[in-house]
């Protein structure tokens, strides 16, 4: 294994092993860190990326998770260390980038590593340190009403001094993309320089596939990269590997199919309007039914088995930013959101109880959920449905033929995903 990966969460988890697998690498995915129940024998594979739900958990949780892939990962062998986050560096002041960045350049003796979210493919672009989603400041976009991670900066070298420790002194500088123009050489002398002012870090802009290659050659002597999944694309071919289509093989899919949401993302709103409008069956969840202790998940297994088979079949608590807002004023966001992470993954391991054997979910902290209910510990990744979402197949004790899952990232997918998924497969 030549690249140990450590993604924040389950989504980003699969975005990236999908980029590593187009561009050649032999991808597993194993969820959390391996441990005794769990060993995740090193896989026969070129990359591991060692999934975590991390991105909202508390500071010290997220740094001693994160820290335990690292340790994991470099007894399997990995060179280069990839700590994969967010497209659109969803975090909060408190961190996690920050401070999971930090522990894992001191445990890796790093004395500097580059950021970048860049991900063209996605449009994400970062241009002079500032993060653009599509045509807008990440600032400007949806991202701003995030219902964990609000994101209302685009400047991400402010961004990530403000998660730093001021008592490390580290400071964040930028590589533009004038430098990265210019090829590997030049961003290595401009890492020199800032390493010469006493920067820890650079953001560093990219603005197409190849500035996130000519990073990659850049960035190839570094113990640690903190990157979205963009940078990826880079990385197989610097390992002499070419892009393979056998890399994404999956067994035949099987059984009913179903459909888990709980992001609130623009993109998925659009996915469940589409679905609904197009006569998909669709079960809403509503959080302020849930706190006063109504039991939506057992309502929702018996509104779906009859209907499994047919056609895709859709629960969701998926809702517009007001709505959102509505709930979270009455409940708090965070046990708005655990109550729903909490029904939506009993709802998942009934549904595949039933006879569902291709799943879609919605959302990074809901199939994190959703994954660890139905007690998957690794997933092989198959073909793309959509930038940054591919097929998996997983073992689960809940069906003895294995599981086909897609965990999509809420802002990634075109509107008609859901049923074009089911298609592909
Ligand atoms: P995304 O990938 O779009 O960020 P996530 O699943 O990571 O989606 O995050 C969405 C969060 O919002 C989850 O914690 C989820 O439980 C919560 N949530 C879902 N629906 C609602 C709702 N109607 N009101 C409040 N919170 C919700």
């Amino acid at each position: 294994m030549n690249l140990g990966c450590i993604a924040d969460d389950f989504t980003g988890g699969t975005d990236l092993a999908n980029n590593l697998v187009r561009a050649g690498m032999r991808t597993v995915q194993v969820i959390g860190v391996p441990n005794h129940e769990n060993p995740g024998d090193a896989p026969d594979c070129d990359a591991v990326v060692v999934a975590l739900k991390s991105r909202t958990a508390p500071v010290a949780e997220a740094v001693a998770q994160s820290l335990a892939a690292a340790r994991w990962l470099r007894a399997q062998g990995a060179t280069q260390i990839y700590f994969k986050v967010c497209s659109t560096f969803d975090s909060t002041p408190q961190g996690n980038i920050g401070p999971v960045t930090e522990a894992l350049m001191d445990a890796l003796g790093a004395d500097f590593t580059v950021v970048t979210p860049a991900f063209p493919e996605n449009a994400r672009t970062v241009f002079k340190g500032h993060l653009f989603v599509g045509d807008l400041l990440l600032s400007d976009s949806p991202m701003k009403h995030h219902p964990l991670t609000p994101m209302t900066d685009a400047n991400l070298v402010r961004v990530m001094q403000a998660q730093l420790d001021p008592a490390r002194g580290r400071r964040v500088g930028l590589v533009d993309y004038r430098v990265v123009a210019q090829g590997p050489e030049a961003i290595g002398r401009r890492i020199e320089a800032l390493r010469a002012e006493g920067a820890a870090m650079a953001v560093v802009d990219g603005l197409n596939d190849d500035d996130l290659r000519v990073l990659a050659r850049a960035a190839v002597e570094l113990p640690l990269v903190v990157a979205g999944s963009g940078l990826a694309i880079g990385i197989p071919a610097l390992h002499g590997l070419q892009p393979d289509a056998r890399a994404a093989q999956l067994p035949p899919a099987g059984g009913a199919r179903a459909v888990v949401s709980g992001s609130c993302s623009a993109a998925t709103n659009a996915q469940v309007a589409a679905f609904l409008a197009a006569g998909g069956e669709g079960f809403a969840i509503d959080p302020l039914q849930l706190a006063t202790g109504r039991d939506l998940a057992a309502e929702a297994l018996a509104w779906a088995r009859p209907r499994l088979g047919a056609a895709p079949v859709l629960v969701y608590a998926t809702a517009e930013p007001a709505a959102v807002r509505a709930v979270q004023q009455q409940l708090g966001a965070e046990q708005a959101g655990a109550l729903v992470e909490q029904t939506l993954s009993r709802i998942a391991k009934g549904l595949v109880a039933a006879g569902v054997g291709q799943l879609i979910v919605a959302g990074g902290e809901t199939s994190g959920a959703c994954v660890q209910a139905l007690g998957i510990t690794q997933l092989r990744i198959g073909p793309q449905i959509d930038p940054g979402v591919p097929w998996c197949h997983a073992a689960t004790p809940a069906r003895a033929a294995g599981l086909h899952l897609a965990l999509k990232s809420g802002n990634f997918g075109g509107p008609d995903f859901f049923h074009r998924a089911f298609e592909l497969l």
